[in-house]
């Protein structure tokens, strides 16, 4: 699977659309590509902040750019 592949699938795999054979080819893209592999960790964990932190289902704006400063500072340090 190529990047621009992998990266199309991010939002599909994250909300479970894939079907398992493409969960698979996701998943051995991830193994040897670090680049795809933090995108979706962070796309991950941004996902899961939002869930865990907003009262509905869209965060507004400004929690979200909160949350993505507070999820690249703990990514990296
Ligand atoms: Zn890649």
């Amino acid at each position: 699977m190529e990047c621009d592949e992998c990266r199309e699938r991010l939002y599909p795999y994250l909300d479970r659309e894939l079907s398992p054979r493409e969960v698979e080819e996701v998943r051995v893209h991830l193994d040897d590509c670090g680049g795809c592999e933090s995108s979706f960790v962070f796309e991950e964990l941004f996902l899961e902040r939002v869930r865990s932190s907003a009262t509905s289902d869209v965060a507004p704006r400004a929690v979200r750019e909160r949350l993505i400063l507070r999820i690249r500072r703990d990514l990296h340090g």
